[in-house]
């Protein structure tokens, strides 16, 4: 990473949806908002003052004063200075909000064997911990979760190419607290395609079928509601727990994601649903070869790879 931008390089393991209303998918045309989105709401999970901001309906969703904003300016103040004393969160004075058009801005590019190259352009001077805690973020993302929209419903998980980018990064000013550390919870899970040939493969969309089975682990309605997500009429409420689809980890071995936020107390519950239901057709779930991991180990993993890349 320069001063100027970051070009992160990913190979999807399953499909990235970015696409319209209307449901047409095209690899071509990946959406600079929908991928960007991604890493803005993980920013703001991670580092915002603020909760929901970005995502948030309610008033506390920041907007730039501009009087107040170039009065300070004009004085010399910095401008970090002026929009946090504007009361701009972290997340907004990166990605932007009402006032404010934030710093960075995306190019996506698709070659010829659908790998994906993202070049995040720095429009404005980043400071070291908003380049420390967005590189931190990429990792997270693209090593745990995954990017894009419907990744609830299993899409969007790719491998960084060129991981390289994760060697020079300034993890002493990354500061996560013990909360956000531990609302997060990730899990990879081992699977085996039972049947099945090259003619015809076993299918890849299981996301479907895993959060079916899952969702049984909680009875009341509303709680359910609550952290599997739901739509009923114009009211949406996302998902706190996220299941990938299946796709090739390494040569000929499968697996799948898991994540989430602020539902760690049914972690337990789901990984035993899923033991119980082993079989679920053409899969086995390999549950005690699972890795299950929270962001506070994945923090401390990350500071080994820089300790590492040093020698
Ligand atoms: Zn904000």
């Amino acid at each position: 990473m320069d001063d100027k931008n970051i070009s992160i390089q990913l190979k999807p393991l399953t499909a990235i949806w970015t696409g319209d209303a209307l449901g047409k998918f095209d690899w071509k045309e990946l959406k600079a908002s929908s991928i960007i989105g991604t890493f803005r709401w993980w920013y703001e999970k991670l580092f915002s003052e603020k909760t929901s901001c970005c995502i948030s309906t309610k008033n506390d969703r920041c907007s730039l004063d501009n009087k107040t904003f170039f009065k300070n300016i004009l004085e010399g103040k910095d401008v970090d200075d002026s929009l946090k004393e504007s009361g701009i969160c972290s997340a907004c004075r990166l990605f932007g909000c009402t006032g404010w058009s934030g710093k960075i801005g995306l190019i996506i590019k698709v070659k010829e064997n659908k790998d994906i190259e993202l070049n995040f352009i720095f429009k404005k001077a980043l400071s070291n911990i908003e380049k420390a805690n967005f590189l931190f973020c990429l990792y997270v993302v693209t090593n745990y979760a995954a990017i894009g929209a419907r990744t609830s419903q299993g899409k969007g998980v790719v491998e960084v190419q060129n991981k390289e980018i994760f060697n020079n990064q300034n993890c002493d000013v990354i500061s996560l607290n013990n909360k956000t550390k531990e609302n997060f919870f990730f899990c990879k899970i081992p699977i085996e395609v039972i049947g099945g040939d090259e003619k015809n493969p076993q299918p890849k969309e299981i996301a479907k079928n895993i959060r079916k089975i899952i969702r049984r682990v909680i009875d009341n309605t509303k709680e359910r509601h609550e952290i599997f997500g739901f739509v009923s009429g114009k009211e949406r409420r996302g998902s706190k727990i996220f299941v990938s689809n299946r796709y090739e980890a390494n040569e000929k071995k499968y697996e799948l994601r898991i994540w989430g936020y602020d539902s760690q107390k049914y972690v337990n519950c789901i990984i035993e649903k899923l033991s119980n239901e082993n079989k679920l057709d053409s899969f086995k779930l390999d549950i005690e070869n699972k890795k299950e991991i929270n962001l506070g180990t994945i923090l401390n993993n990350y500071k080994l790879l820089e300790v590492k890349s040093n020698e």
